[in-house]
């Protein structure tokens, strides 16, 4: 698997306050990579850190393979896009005046790749409109745009669908899928709204306490989300045989109880139970969604 960012051990002492405390992360290429944590967890630290705004009190990280203690880091980190808390964005001038400044800062000779950029981003037609007057959720675009410049492959956002109304939601999440998928740049972003990040996220990274609590992928969290049908019954091993005689997927949790993970007919189910003296006495839907995974996983974490 390649990584295009690790993280080892990394911590961050703010005086004597631990936001980042042995956090070991991976990155693999092509991922949609979202990292969720409560306010406070270190989510804007560890980015803060990567995008080498600050540096880490011990441990290490790697992008693209090159090492943060390599001389050769701020090149690997050339590949990055960022934006980080609010976009460096001016407010006076227009979407492509700024991306003409950020080709400036970054010493990039040639305004070739702007009309490209604006057109991904959405911002074609704004032409003479002051940033100013645009939405929130242009401006967070603009963001994006500004991190387009110089073509990075991998993309880090914190936090970018905060304060968005749905519209501007679904615009960044377009967006965000447009970039992944046809510019295949990788990208990294944290957020508070899980539904919005289930969405689109193929990898999971869970932050609290500055600690990486799990490190997950889309499909495994599906896995253990996915809809069923709970029943409480009074034997689980007379139940096991008929859901096997009818080849159903389910899942054995207790004596009483079990998961079935395909349609079935209640009335049937009741009918082939009672032959073996057994007893449905209870059954309802469940699905579990990512805000209850992380709700559960942080409760396992605090009773540690
Ligand atoms: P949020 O979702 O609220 O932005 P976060 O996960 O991004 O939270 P961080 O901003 O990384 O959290 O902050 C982690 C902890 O470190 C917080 O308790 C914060 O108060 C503290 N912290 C962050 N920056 C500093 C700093 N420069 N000096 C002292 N403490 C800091």
């Amino acid at each position: 698997m390649e990584y295009v960012l690790e993280t080892y051990e990394l911590c961050k002492q703010y005086g004597k306050y631990t936001a980042l405390n042995g956090l070991s992360m991976h990155i693999p290429k092509g991922a949609i990579y979202g990292l969720i944590g409560r306010n406070g967890a270190g989510k804007t630290t560890l980015i803060r850190l990567i995008c080498g705004l600050q540096t880490p009190t011990s441990g290490r990280y790697s992008i693209y393979s090159t090492d943060s203690t390599d001389v050769n880091i701020s090149k690997s980190r050339r590949r990055m896009g960022a934006v980080v808390e609010t976009p460096s964005i001016y407010l006076d001038m227009t979407a492509e005046d700024n991306l003409k400044q950020q080709c400036l800062m970054l010493g990039i000779p040639s305004y070739d790749e702007i009309p490209e950029i604006l057109r991904l981003v959405g911002l074609e037609t704004t032409k003479k409109k002051k940033v100013r007057n645009f939405s929130l959720g242009m401006k967070q675009r603009l963001g994006i745009a500004v991190a387009l410049i110089g073509s990075p492959d991998f993309l880090v956002l914190d936090e970018p669908i905060n304060g968005l109304d749905p519209q501007g939601i679904v615009e960044m999440r377009e967006l965000i899928l447009k970039l992944n998928h046809e510019k295949q740049i990788t990208v990294l972003m944290s957020s508070h709204i899980l539904d919005e990040l289930s969405r689109l996220a193929t990898h999971y990274g869970f932050i609290d306490d500055g600690r990486l609590i799990k490190e997950t992928t889309a499909s495994q969290i599906e896995a253990v989300c996915r809809k069923c049908l709970c029943v409480d019954v009074t034997d689980t091993k007379v139940l096991a045989v008929v859901l096997d005689n009818e080849k159903i997927e389910y899942e054995i949790i207790s004596n009483t109880t079990a998961k079935i993970f395909e349609e079935v007919n209640i009335s049937d189910l009741v009918i082939a139970l009672e032959k073996h003296n057994c007893k449905l006495n209870k059954s309802y839907e469940q699905s579990e969604t990512l805000e209850n995974y992380f709700i559960r996983l942080l409760g396992g974490a605090e009773n540690e």
